[in-house]
């Protein structure tokens, strides 16, 4: 359905400000015209913890910052990256050969995975190259999903220049997925949010299958979003794929210990919905399991049935495989489990369970 395609809409330039102050330095920068522009939103979570990855339903809502690209498609396979912002480089590479760089994780990689997911869905042959100007207003690394916006944007105009459509949902679960080249392990709230936020409601997102489900806001509110200027960035350190670690390692263990197939589960969400209980009896089954004092790597693997090694490079991710997060591994895993359950508990009381 039409409806269910990103918006498209013709503007004009001389009434859009900040679209015609990109066009003039894209100008400058490329010699010759953007031929459309592309639009991603930031967002904030309203309620609670990102429990996305878990499986989880989220409350999220789009905010008025964005990324925001003007592109021009090329007759070669060339892509040409440019940013308003000083601080991020220029880059250029071919759209034939898209590497993502993990270990140095530069803003052109955020770009990239969007580029790649599109031309990996499509199986594009002779993908088209492009001359991309990126402008944002997110604070970078501040919880406001900036790097999904990008990855989102990117994504809509190599849809765009390849001449191809997409629904926004499927839009949004591919985004989900190419945002892990860059080695975050997200859930896919931020991409979901992205594609499929409308004006004036916030939008409750429940996963497999993708839906999402208009929240109204009250008449008049106001959202203030304080920044407190401390940085994290989720894909130059393991905190962000700890916490999804400890989260995939607590379902595997919880599966194992009621006989389902431990294996074939990653998500906490997966083992409740196999074991038909409710939040609250999940609580329950979570405390008979887990014992509170911090678990080791070599607990879980005999726990298991594997070694240590099978764990590491079998379960988790790249960057939670080395020592370096071992102890914070063990250290907030038994707080971890207790904390989503519990918060889950809560919520289906007061808002929407
Ligand atoms: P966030 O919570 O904002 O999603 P992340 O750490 O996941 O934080 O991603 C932040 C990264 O996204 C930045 O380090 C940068 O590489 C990229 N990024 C964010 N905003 C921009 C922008 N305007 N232009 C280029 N890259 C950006
Ligand atoms: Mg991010």
């Amino acid at each position: 359905m039409a409806a269910d395609l990103p918006p498209t809409i013709s503007v004009q330039l001389v009434e859009e400000p900040r679209l015609l102050k990109l066009k003039k330095m894209f100008i400058s920068k490329f010699k010759s015209t953007p031929k459309f522009y592309a639009r991603a939103p930031g967002r904030v979570n309203l309620i609670g913890e990102h429990i996305d990855y878990c499986g989880y339903a989220v409350l999220p809502m789009a905010i008025e910052q964005d990324i925001l690209i003007a592109a021009e498609p090329l007759n070669t396979p060339a892509i040409h990256l440019a940013n308003t912002n000083p601080l991020y480089s220029d880059f250029t590479t071919n759209a034939n050969n898209i590497q993502i760089n993990q270990m140095e994780p530069l803003w052109h990689n955020y770009f990239l995975c969007g580029v790649k997911g599109i031309e990996d869905h499509f199986s594009l042959d002779s993908p088209s190259g492009m001359n991309c100007l990126v402008e944002g207003t997110i604070p970078p690394s501040s919880g406001l999903s900036s790097s999904s916006a990008l990855v989102c944007c990117a994504g809509l105009v190599t849809l765009m220049a390849n001449g191809k459509t997409l629904p926004k949902v499927e839009l949004a679960e591919l985004c989900s997925k190419s945002e892990r080249y860059i080695g975050t392990e997200g859930g896919g709230m931020d991409q979901s949010i992205c594609f499929l936020a409308e004006k004036g409601t916030a939008k409750l997102i429940e996963f497999n299958p993708l839906r999402a489900t208009d929240v109204r806001l009250p008449e008049g509110v106001a959202f203030l979003i304080a920044n407190s200027c401390v940085e994290m960035n989720k894909a130059a350190t393991s905190h962000f794929n700890i916490r999804v670690m400890e989260c995939r390692l607590a379902a595997k263990l919880l599966a194992k210990s009621r006989g389902l197939d431990w294996k074939a589960m990653a998500k906490l969400q997966e083992v409740q919905v196999k074991l038909k209980l409710s939040l609250e009896e999940m609580l329950a089954v979570v405390e008979e399991v887990f014992h509170p004092e911090p678990y080791s790597i070599e607990e879980i693997g005999k726990n298991l049935g594997i070694s240590s090694k099978e764990l590491r490079t079998q379960i988790l991710s790249q960057n939670t495989q080395d020592g370096c997060s071992r102890n914070k591994l063990n250290q907030c895993m038994q707080l971890m489990f207790f904390n989503y359950f519990k918060g889950q508990c809560q919520w289906g009381k007061n808002v929407w369970f």
